[in-house]
């Protein structure tokens, strides 16, 4: 890459998206500067953070955590670091004039307002937080068109779409028939479905290829993940959900198809690390060096492809309504969603319980189109409010406190 070095703002530095960023940076430092770290509480992972990258800003969207690494950088005479707090101070960094690229890598409906800062700003954002873009759809693209900003995808299978369209990001420049979202299955393709209440929250969290955070680990075992990824591609390329398809594809190395209408399809390929859209979207329309080694094919065993069994992923139809229903069902699916998986972490509720809190709370949702952020924000805490209710209900009933014991 070329010219002045680009300003980048990383929401949520400290999680796994944040980390492989900082990794991508690091072997691009003529290119990238790091202008501000956010975090929510991990002061630990930031200090370290700090003392290398030397942002101008850090951001601890907790107070205290805030409070915390002030003192912990005025001790390791690092006072050129300014220590920001809460939600403005994830605003003011994802907004600052003097940034130009915001990886939005905050995890959740937490990750909605800052990102939508960095929208409002024009900037060019780098996007993995998909439930911002789930819970807001139209509002969100609206706000990019109006504000001039830059809307790239780093989640592996919409970076792998991107890659594949042949005029960037519209997927009306070239007879598009239909997106195939490929996804592995997860931990969980082949064990017996009567064993899904004894599932563990270690269990969902170990995913056989990729090596990611909690939550959206215990996504991809219910396969919501998918779920929210076909939301999220419904409105990055403007398609409406008929075309989009789930695929099976356990071995992780098809990121995602498109289809053509004269029968075409062009796929795109690779590990399964997160550097390389990362990469992609840092440099774009360029390519920089990510730290990916290329696929070996001749290693390769077998490409496997089959359909998505629905019975074992519930989660994906209940999606799929979504996808095809008004804002509010995205908005409380997604919200349910994030309080019925923290539920599972937390072991008050099985695995098998998160889209039974899911359906339920979705077909309470009344049809709504949210014409402000806020008014998303509404509908989000009223799901919440209800899922939390449910899953009050599930931890009183006989014989289910957490993990449901053996008959
Ligand atoms: P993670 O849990 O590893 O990291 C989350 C980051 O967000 C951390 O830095 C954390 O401090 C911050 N954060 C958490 N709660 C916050 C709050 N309330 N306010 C402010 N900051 C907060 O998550 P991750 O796996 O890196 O995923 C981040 C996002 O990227 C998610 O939306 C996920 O769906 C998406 N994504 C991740 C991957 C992956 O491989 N990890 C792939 C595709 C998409
Ligand atoms: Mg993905």
């Amino acid at each position: 890459m070329t010219g002045i070095r680009r300003e980048v703002t990383i929401l949520g530095a400290t999680g796994s998206i944040g980390i492989s960023t900082l990794d991508v940076i690091r072997r691009n430092v003529n290119a990238f500067s790091v202008f501000a770290l956010t975090a929510n509480s991990n002061v630990e992972t930031m200090l370290e953070q700090c003392l290398e990258i030397k942002p101008r800003f850090a951001v601890m969207r907790n107070e205290e955590a805030a409070a915390k690494l002030s003192d912990l950088l005025k001790q390791a005479e690092e006072p050129g670091i300014e220590v920001l707090a809460g939600e403005a101070g994830l605003n003011l960094v994802a907004s600052h004039a003097d940034v130009d690229d915001v990886v939005a890598a905050i995890v959740g409906g937490a990750g909605l307002k800052p990102t939508m800062a960095a929208v409002e700003a024009g900037k060019k954002i780098l996007l993995a937080n998909k439930e911002s873009l789930v819970m807001s759809g139209r509002l969100f693209m609206e706000a990019v068109e109006k504000n001039q900003a830059m809307l790239l995808p780093v989640d592996s299978e919409h970076n792998a779409i991107f890659q594949c369209l042949a005029n960037g990001a519209s997927s009306h420049a070239g007879g598009v028939r239909k997106i195939m979202l490929t996804g592995s299955g997860g931990p969980f393709l082949r064990r017996p479905l009567e064993s899904f209440a004894d599932v563990t929250p270690a269990q969902a969290c170990a995913h056989p290829n990729w090596s990611m955070g909690q939550k959206i680990s215990v996504d991809s075992a219910t396969m919501m993940n998918k779920g929210l990824e076909l939301i999220e591609a419904k409105w990055l390329f403007d398609v409406s959900p008929d075309q989009i398809e789930f695929v099976i594809h356990p071995q992780s190395v098809v990121h995602s198809m498109v289809e053509y209408d004269d029968g075409a399809v062009v796929a795109q390929l690779g590990q399964p690390d997160m550097r390389t859209p990362i990469a992609h979207t840092l440099a774009w329309p360029e390519r920089i060096d990510s730290g990916v080694p290329a696929l070996d094919f001749m290693s390769m065993s077998k490409l496997e492809f089959e359909a998505a069994d629905l019975e074992r992923f519930p989660c994906l139809e209940l999606a799929r309504r979504a996808a095809e229903g008004p804002q509010s069902y995205s908005i409380a699916l997604n919200a349910a969603n994030e309080i019925a998986v923290q539920a599972f972490l937390d072991e008050l509720i099985g695995f098998a319980d998160i889209p039974i809190v899911n359906k339920t709370v979705l077909d309470d949702t009344g049809g709504a189109e949210p014409a402000t952020i806020d008014e998303v924000l509404t509908i989000d805490a009223d799901a919440r409010k209800s899922a939390l209710q449910l899953i009050e209900q599930i931890k009183s009933q006989p014989n289910r406190s957490g993990r449901q014991e053996r008959a």
